[in-house]
Formats: C-alpha cells, structure tokens, sequence
C-alpha cells in the first residue's frame, strides 16, 4: 500500500491540508505502507522554496512526515511530454489557441453554454481546424493548449469504473468535462496529465484527496485506460470549513498551521479541532 500527500507549495498550509495530509499517513500507517509527499510545482511562478521548508516543519510537528518527499513534478515535463506524444500519435489531442475572451465570445454567440464540473464545456472552436492553418499558426509561434478529443477518448476505451473507498463503485464519466485542457499554454502539462502520470510512476495504490477533486477522477480513470496504468482505488475525503461553512483556502492566514502554532496551539489541539485526535 502506497499513498501520497500532494501539496503545491504555493503558501503555507492550513487545516484542510493537515487533514488531508492525515488521511494519506493514517492509511499507510494502517496498513504497514509508505506514505510520500510530492511536489505539485508545475506552476513555478507561483511556487516558492519557502513554503517547501514551511510544509516539512508543519508535517513533521503535526508528527505526519513523509517517508520521502523527492518527487517534484517541475522535474518531470519529459514524462508528461512522452504521455502526451503517445495521444498525438492516436490523434487523441489537438492543439487549442483560443484565449478566454474566444471561449466567452463563441459560448455567447451560440446561446448555449453547456457546463461541466469545472465550468462551461469548450465549445470545439479549435476542433476543425485545416492541419495546414494548424501549421501556420504553431509555426508563426502562437501560442497554443492540447485537448483530449473526448468523444474519440471515449470510445476508444469503453465503459471504465474506479471505486472510492466512501462512495464505492462508479461509472466513469469523463464525458461530462468535454475537450480537457491535458497541455497547457504556459505550462506543458496540466493537472489531470501530470497527476495522473505521477501516481502511476510511484505506485500509488490509495489516491486519497478532497471531495472537491472527486469529479475529476472520472478524467484521471480515463487517462489510465489509454496509458494502461495500474489503477487504484480512491478516498476523497471530507473537507475542512470555517465556521460559515467555506472551505479553507490559502489565503485564510488565520488557519495556517504556522499561526496557530504561533498562537500557542499544540498538535494534539490541532488534532482535537479535526477530528481526529483518536489517530
Ligand atoms: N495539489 C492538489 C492540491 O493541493 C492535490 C491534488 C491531488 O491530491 O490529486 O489540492
């Protein structure tokens, strides 16, 4: 058993990541496994070395160090280009130059804007392009994002589950995201690719995560079939609120880990306010 804790270092963490990070090393701690942390770094501009060194020392207060951390996904565009070389040769992507504002205007101009999990669904503007103006414009050096033909994804797959250790047993429904972004325009890979790829090439075999990640799943469970990767079983976790009931973000500086140990609390307090001080 093999599980992993995911953090970007893009901040410091606060109490949702101290739970998440306690469901991966309760898991492994369970079953006599491994338990690593990697490196979601991919948005370097964003990431900083700081906050790198601010999530070891938080983890390993709380007493939930992993038991390796080399993994960092700015290291690995050349998995993630293979990956994606792999769908190009299937004609499973195409290239996407639109800008938001594109997007915006073809989604106005139709009046109909079907949506997925993460927002409107690409209304297949890039879709039909000639592959001639396709070269022209990569050549002229626009700028440009991959999708996943979906529809074709689709088939060529068939019907896929993945089972989550509280919902169990579900259909995969990639359909519902349309044309994904797997590359994108200022970054060679993207979430759902380099994810998927990453817990692949670590063994991962419990994928434990927030709820708010649990649509994305159905992509991920796709990539898989086409990658023929191992495939493992998930548990999308609760995820932790203020007291209005918003999900916890960076920029709450109030439930960083960082201050509230500042403010005096102790590890077993932090326990105690999550939930999990029987672990
Ligand atoms: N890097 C993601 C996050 O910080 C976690 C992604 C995952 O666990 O799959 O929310």
């Amino acid at each position: 058993m093999i599980t992993r804790f995911a953090p970007s270092p893009t901040g410091h963490l606060h109490l949702g990541h101290a739970y998440a990070a306690w469901v991966a090393w309760q898991a492994a701690l369970k079953a006599g496994g491994d338990y690593l942390l990697r490196w979601e770094d991919i948005d370097a501009a964003r990431c900083r070395p700081e906050y790198e060194t601010s999530t070891l020392e938080d983890l390993d207060w709380l007493g939930f160090a992993p038991d390796d951390a080399s993994m960092r996904q700015i290291e690995r565009l050349p998995a993630y280009e293979q990956a994606l070389a792999s769908l190009r040769d299937r004609d499973l992507l195409y290239p996407c130059f639109c800008t938001r504002r594109d997007i915006q205007g073809e989604i106005a101009q139709s009046g109909r804007a079907p949506h997925g999990p993460d927002g409107p669904i690409y209304p297949g503007i890039c879709r039909q392009l000639s592959t001639a103006e396709v070269r022209r414009r990569i050549d002229g050096g626009e700028a440009h994002a991959w999708r996943l033909r979906m529809d074709r994804a689709v088939v060529m797959v068939g019907n896929l589950t993945w089972r989550d250790l509280e919902a169990g047993e579900q259909m995969a429904r990639p359909e519902i995201f349309g044309d994904v972004v797997l590359a994108r325009k200022d970054i060679p890979t993207s979430y759902h690719l380099a994810v998927t790829i990453d817990d692949a090439d670590q063994e991962i075999t419990l994928v434990t995560r927030g709820l708010d990640l649990f649509e994305s799943t159905h992509i991920h469970r796709l990539l898989q079939a086409l990658f023929e990767l191992a495939v493992p079983t998930w548990h999308h976790h609760r995820l932790i609120c203020d007291a209005e009931g918003k999900r916890l973000a960076k920029r709450d500086a109030a439930t960083t880990l960082r201050t509230l140990r500042e403010c005096g609390a102790t590890p077993e307090e932090i326990r105690v306010r999550l939930g999990i001080d029987e672990g």
